[in-house]
């Protein structure tokens, strides 16, 4: 495994401000899975937005039990949380929570997506289903990760895709890179101790599912000194993929 670890600095071949999209399955994944970095593009003056797949209405409990009046909730944690963060354009594609299915309609929509926002770099979850040795990666996450891919090579950038979208106006789109949050083979580690505290900003918005944010900050930051002891640095790690220079 080769991992690379960034400062914060410019990424080499990113010299001009990057459109950059999150395609991930539900409300909560872009912090849980990498707010610090999206804080930290922001701050670099890319422009970040997010496509998520499904409105979350699975993430019910005693205080929200009522799927459908969640789904408003979590649309609105979600809104709130990408402001902190600095991200511009929320979307939600409202497929349902814990189904999300990785078929030929669904790759379809998600290639009339992205070529509608001609982003630069798109972002989302390797579909990889076990970490270590105590975690499932959840299904939603698994298919949005594997939608994304097959939705950026060949699709996209290719005519012969789904052509009646280009009959329709849409133009192709060559991504330039592909990342991968989420994964147990990164090629690709950052650096975003400075932008923990901000993320967890972001997170406490998420309160249908972290509960107190209080609490939630006392225990994230006690975990973290746990898990770092010395150095106390956060990394997000990522396998990325550069498709054009
Ligand atoms: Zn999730």
């Amino acid at each position: 495994m080769t991992t690379k670890t960034i400062n914060p600095v410019k990424f080499s071949n990113w010299e001009e401000a990057m459109n950059i999209l999150v395609i991930l399955a539900h409300p909560d994944d872009p912090e849980f899975f990498m707010g610090g970095t999206i804080a930290m593009w922001t701050k670099m003056g890319h422009k970040v937005s997010y496509l998520l797949l499904t409105k979350g209405e699975r993430g019910v409990s005693e205080q929200f039990p009522d799927g459908e009046i969640l789904k408003n909730v979590r649309k609105i944690e979600q809104r709130d949380a990408a402001d902190v963060l600095g991200v511009g354009e929320v979307s939600f594609l409202d497929h349902p929570d814990g189904f999300l299915e990785s078929n030929l309609e669904n790759r379809r929509q998600l290639v009339a997506e992205i070529r509608k926002r001609q982003p630069d770099i798109v972002i989302s979850s390797d579909p990889q289903t076990f970490f270590h040795t105590h975690y499932i990666n959840h299904p939603d996450h698994r298919t949005a990760g594997l939608l994304t891919i097959d939705a950026v090579f060949p699709a996209a950038g290719n005519l012969g895709f789904f052509p009646e979208q280009i009959e329709q106006g849409l133009k192709p789109t060559q991504i330039r890179e592909l990342w991968m949050s989420l994964t147990v083979d990164p090629n690709l580690t950052l650096d975003v101790s400075d932008y923990w505290q901000i993320r967890l900003e972001a997170l406490k918005k998420h309160v249908s599912q972290i509960g107190d944010p209080d609490l939630f900050e006392q225990k994230w930051n006690q975990h973290r000194q746990e898990a770092t002891e010395s150095d106390n640095l956060y990394y997000e790690h990522f396998r990325r993929v550069i498709l054009r220079v």
